[in-house]
């Protein structure tokens, strides 16, 4: 019965792939997704959805929900709009959205009488400082029961794990004096910035493999001759728990407070970007999803890619039970994201197919937490007991 009336839902197939293609056609940076969030709310809107704009204060994200009329679980689909700068959809978040905005119209056709509510949650700006956090923060996944979300890749990949996450800012404040006639003037900054990278090189020996330091000197003087009195650097610091996270950043500050004090520089510590949780998925969230794969003919289910990666879906896995696959959009097993080759994989047929059986998948899921309370209450055990 499900299935015969999801055959009728592929009508709603070309507005999706509308959506997909005239958001690659216009990229947008994280929390400029104007256009890309505004073509989502009209598309839910024009499916009976009640959309919040500007949802918790973000300007481009919106909550779009549609309840039964029986009480249910909340079903929330997550959707990413934003691009890379200088690949545009590099990442294609533009079919990843269209993804999830077409799984919360196609549950809702399904609904029926069932009881619940669907939620399409338009998060901004995953590639830098990723809305989902603010919106953790603010419990806007507080009533939620299920939360997916199913990026493209080269495969159907089960939902996997991913590194937390924390970005770091350093800025080393010296004293500028003329480099060559009276350099003893000067406090060099550059020194505290040369200092801290070298530092952070002797520490990766001790660090755990899942660890991942990297950084970028983002200002590092104005000219050979002067010496520099105004540098910073920025680093991400990445591993597998929050846990050993929280241990891997205070030994990677403590390289810059030892590399600012032996050059005699004033240090400043400053969180530049949101940091990301790991993703901790739901195992029988996954299953599930991965039957609903198999009943629309997907025979090969991979599994979890293995990823040094960070997402800001990992937070929503901290607070309600979550998952994040993947779903193909290219034939090409080599393919890389962040790439302009991978945005324009998301243009192909074969991608739209595989976006139209995702979407299904994700809202057969749905659907059947909705039918079955019990595949949710085994659910709920598993995210109480999971390992954060
Ligand atoms: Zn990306
Ligand atoms: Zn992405």
């Amino acid at each position: 019965m499900i299935r015969k009336k999801l055959d009728t839902e592929d009508l709603i197939r070309e507005d999706l792939v509308a959506l997909s293609k005239s958001i690659y056609a216009r990229p947008e940076l994280g929390y400029e997704e104007h256009y890309a969030s505004e073509l989502h709310v009209a598309l839910l809107e024009k499916h009976g959805f009640q959309v919040e704009r500007a949802y918790l204060g973000l300007k481009t994200g919106f909550r779009a929900e549609y309840h039964s009329t029986v009480p249910g679980p909340v079903i929330c689909y997550m959707a990413e709009y934003d691009a890379l700068p200088g690949i545009g959809h590099g990442c294609g978040h533009n079919i990843l959205g269209a993804t999830s905005t077409g799984a919360g119209i196609l549950l809702q056709k399904l609904m029926g009488n069932l009881g619940g509510t669907v939620v399409v949650l338009g998060t901004p700006a995953e590639e830098t400082s990723g809305a989902k956090v603010f919106y953790v923060e603010k419990g806007a996944f507080d009533d939620v029961s299920a939360a997916m979300i199913a990026h493209p890749g080269t495969g159907h990949y089960r939902s996997g794990s991913s590194l937390a996450l924390e970005a770091i800012e350093f800025d080393y404040k010296g004293k500028a004096s003329h480099a060559a006639s009276e350099p003893e003037k000067g406090v060099n900054a550059l020194d505290a910035a040369i200092g801290t990278f070298n530092m952070i090189n002797a520490l990766r020996q001790q660090t755990r493999e899942d660890a991942r330091i990297h950084g970028i000197i983002t200002k590092g003087g104005v000219a050979a001759n002067i010496i520099p009195d105004d540098c910073a650097a920025q680093f991400y610091v990445r591993a597998k728990s929050k846990a050993y996270l929280a241990e891997l950043v205070e030994q990677v500050k403590n390289c810059a407070r030892g590399a600012a004090a032996a050059a005699g520089v004033w240090l400043e510590i400053v969180e530049y970007e949101a940091g990301y949780d790991n993703m901790v998925t739901n195992q029988r969230l996954s299953d599930l999803y991965s039957a609903q794969l198999r009943s629309l003919g997907v025979t090969e289910i991979l599994e979890p890619r293995k990823t040094y990666g960070s997402l800001d879906a990992g937070n929503v896995s901290h607070v309600c039970p979550t998952i994040h696959p993947y779903f193909p959009i290219t034939e090409d097993r080599e393919m890389a994201a962040h790439t302009k080759e991978f945005g324009v994989c998301t243009l192909s047929e074969y991608a739209e197919e595989n976006m139209m059986i995702t979407a299904k998948a994700l809202a057969l899921t749905g659907a059947a937490l909705m039918k079955d309370v019990s595949l949710l209450e085994d659910i709920k055990k598993e995210f109480a007991v999971a390992e954060k």
